[in-house]
């Protein structure tokens, strides 16, 4: 474990892990991601795992038709078994405002460059899955690419291919607080302080540091800076 480094990643679920396959990817060196205990020890491990390119919000469509290609890639860089499965999936429309939102989530997909997504017919619908009472539906819309895979393979995989790159994966070591330092921040954990250019925190929706994060760090993707809400600077990290 390094004294210093370029950024440090706290929490190594699916979020963490995959953050220092792009840093490292983007050529950023001195790259360490700090697990309190295992792997997959926190939400992920409950998720069933789905995965969709359809939603409301353009935006978070094209992130989650990225991050499908992502998965393809990893499972091709052989860094380990995501347990892919492609089952495709039909969204249906049970009125014609959600027909209309149909249409309408098919032409995000073609400004996507997804070209295999299509409108189908409530007897298309039955065809291809005869459970399915299609009476009453306007018509759905089918994405081949839906599907699910493992979530603990695909974690293990993104930390393989991020420790391949000489990214350190520190587990068993819980961040207790966080400070700001010149040139950075001080990273205090169970094993050791770090200091840290960046900081991005990916330790999930419950512990209570969360709410540390929201006061101390806003974290950009792209760029992947932190800035310090003064008045919240050297709150306490549970
Ligand atoms: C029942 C269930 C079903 C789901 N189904 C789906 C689905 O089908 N499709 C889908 O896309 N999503 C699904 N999700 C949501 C998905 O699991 C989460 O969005 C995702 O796991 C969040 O990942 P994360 O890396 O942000 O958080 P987490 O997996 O919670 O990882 C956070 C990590 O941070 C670590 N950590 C916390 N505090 C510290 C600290 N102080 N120091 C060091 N490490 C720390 C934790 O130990 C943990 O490993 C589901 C979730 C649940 C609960």
């Amino acid at each position: 474990m390094r004294s210093h480094d370029h950024v440090v990643l706290i929490g190594g679920g699916i979020v963490g892990v995959s953050v220092p396959y792009h840093l490292t990817r983007a050529d950023w060196s001195d790259v360490a991601l700090i697990e309190r205990s295992e792997l997959t020890g926190r939400s992920i491990w409950h998720a069933a795992a789905g995965f969709h390119v359809v939603n409301a919000d353009p935006t978070i469509a094209a992130l989650q038709s990225h991050t499908i290609g992502l998965y393809r890639d990893l499972q091709a860089e052989g860094h380990g078994n995501l347990g892919l499965k492609f089952t495709g999936a039909v969204t249906f429309a049970g009125t014609a405002q959600h027909w209309e939102w149909r249409h309408a989530a098919l032409a995000s997909f073609r400004t996507l460059g997804q070209d295999k997504a299509r409108l189908v017919s409530p007897d298309e619908i039955a065809a291809m899955c005869p459970i399915i009472g299609a009476g009453g539906i306007h018509g759905g819309l089918f994405d081949p690419d839906d599907g699910y895979l493992d979530p603990y393979g695909t974690t293990h995989a993104f930390a393989a291919a991020a420790r391949a790159t000489e990214a350190d994966v520190i587990l068993h070591n819980r961040v207790l607080a966080l400070h700001p330092a010149a040139g950075g921040w001080r990273v205090e954990t169970e094993q050791r302080t770090i200091y840290a250019e960046q900081v991005v925190n990916a330790a999930g929706l419950w512990p209570r540091c969360r709410s540390w994060a929201a006061r101390r760090l806003s974290v950009v993707w792209g760029g992947c800076r932190s800035a310090t809400v003064p008045s919240w600077a050297n709150a306490a990290v549970n």
